[in-house]
């Protein structure tokens, strides 16, 4: 009964509304003490990237073939590795050429970049953008930041260089918080007007994503303390500017991508629950928010974030992707989607992404675990007559596609 289902979610043209092609290429044009430590892409042997599951070694190889052309044989002769990682090395730095191939690979017809843009992908009909606009949350000196570790420094050190990149490219100084948000707001503007589709924070990285709502009326008075080393004022104000910066969102109508997703011992920084007071906020909860991997591994406290509101449907989406799908087996994360699926209400909000960050590979691997992850949840739905097999064939649409296409007004 549910082979036509399996033949239906096999054709559906994937909107991947979240992935870092071309990431470490990307970081590659950074001075080295301003690169994100994870942007990195080598060449990998299938079963380093199994995470333990025969299932991701084989859809590694299956990648490999498709998108690079590297055989089984080959892979697998330790004489010829060196001739792989020297040809991996140039299809990844022939990024234009090798993002289509991946994509057309995997069954993708739109693949929205996050947080930064690859050169090579720019002016790319099928290529849409969320920029990380965390840069200009930290204008002053970090220095009370960086004792979290490597990883949290490194990412900090990135938006400084990015905020110093983005200061030269508009002619700012720092004058006071009045022009100060003049600037945040055309940096906005500047990235709408460029066709983003959403912003992105992922603020969890380096501090935590509790912010409180500060008034606009204090950012003066924050902003002279801030400029002086006043750490409170400085969190106070960072936090202003993210309440900013989602009520902007609303006028732009364009939905704000949230990071949350384990990483450190900081728990509490990368839990969603962080955002609860933002949508009982008579204007913010207006503001569409896509929780990144289902708050990894909080799945549940992201399910009440998207069902809070009752019967009257709230503004948050739910993105599966990266740990969740390519490190993953299917057959774990269908349990994790069709607990979701279980609360009809949230068949409008969940959407694929592959979360592509070590290499355009996974734009394959994580389309595979994806479709075939939303197979297995629909099709025990229909096994246990929970819903028919048209119904699945409906809400399969939604979570690869429709969802996304809807939500980012593609
Ligand atoms: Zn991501």
């Amino acid at each position: 009964m549910t082979d036509k289902l399996r033949e239906f979610i096999d054709n559906i043209q994937l909107i991947d509304q979240h992935g870092h092609p071309g990431f470490a290429g990307y970081f590659e044009n950074f001075p080295p003490e301003n690169r994100l430590i994870i942007a990195i892409d080598p060449y990998r042997h299938p079963e380093e990237t199994s995470n333990g599951f025969p299932y991701l070694r084989e859809a590694h190889y299956e990648a490999y073939e498709k998108i690079y052309g590297f055989s089984r044989q080959d892979i697998n002769d330790p004489g010829k590795k060196d001739d792989l990682v020297r040809e991996y090395d140039q299809q990844r730095n022939n990024l234009k050429h090798l993002i289509d191939k991946a994509m057309d690979a995997a069954g993708v017809e739109t693949l929205i970049a996050n947080s930064f843009l690859h050169d090579d992908l720019k002016n790319k009909p099928r290529i849409k953008f969320i920029p990380s606009v965390d840069p200009l949350l930290f204008p002053f000196d970090n220095t009370y930041l960086t004792s979290r570790g490597p990883l949290s420094s490194s990412v900090l050190a990135a938006f400084t260089h990015m905020l110093k990149i983005i200061k030269v490219k508009y002619g700012f100084s720092m004058k006071g918080f009045t022009e100060y948000l003049e600037f945040v707001d055309k940096v906005l503007d500047n990235f709408v007007e460029k066709g983003a589709v959403g912003f992105k924070f992922f603020i969890a990285y380096i501090r935590s994503t509790y912010c409180e709502k500060v008034e606009e009326l204090e950012g003066q008075l924050l902003f002279e303390r801030a400029r002086k080393g006043e750490t409170s004022a400085y969190i106070r104000l960072q936090d202003l500017l993210v309440w900013h910066i989602m009520r902007k969102s609303i006028d732009y109508n364009l939905p704000v991508q949230w990071h949350f997703a384990l990483m450190d011992a900081c728990i509490e920084y990368l839990d969603c629950l962080n955002l609860a007071e933002m949508i009982r906020d008579p204007i913010v909860s207006k503001a569409k928010i896509v929780i990144l991997h289902g708050g990894y591994p909080r799945y549940d406290h992201a399910e009440l974030m998207a069902l809070a509101g009752g019967l009257m449907p709230n503004n948050i989406y739910l993105d599966f992707s990266g740990r969740m799908v390519f490190q993953n087996h299917p057959r774990i994360l269908a349990t994790t989607l069709r607990k979701w699926l279980e609360k009809p209400a949230l068949w409008d909000k969940i959407m694929y992404g592959s979360d592509v960050l070590w290499g355009e590979r996974y734009i394959y691997v994580g389309s595979k675990v994806g479709r075939d992850a939303v197979y297995i949840a629909l099709a025990s739905m229909i096994a246990d007559d929970i819903i028919d097999e048209n119904t699945a064939m409906v809400i399969a649409r939604k979570l690869l596609r429709d969802n996304a296409q809807k939500l980012y007004k593609l």
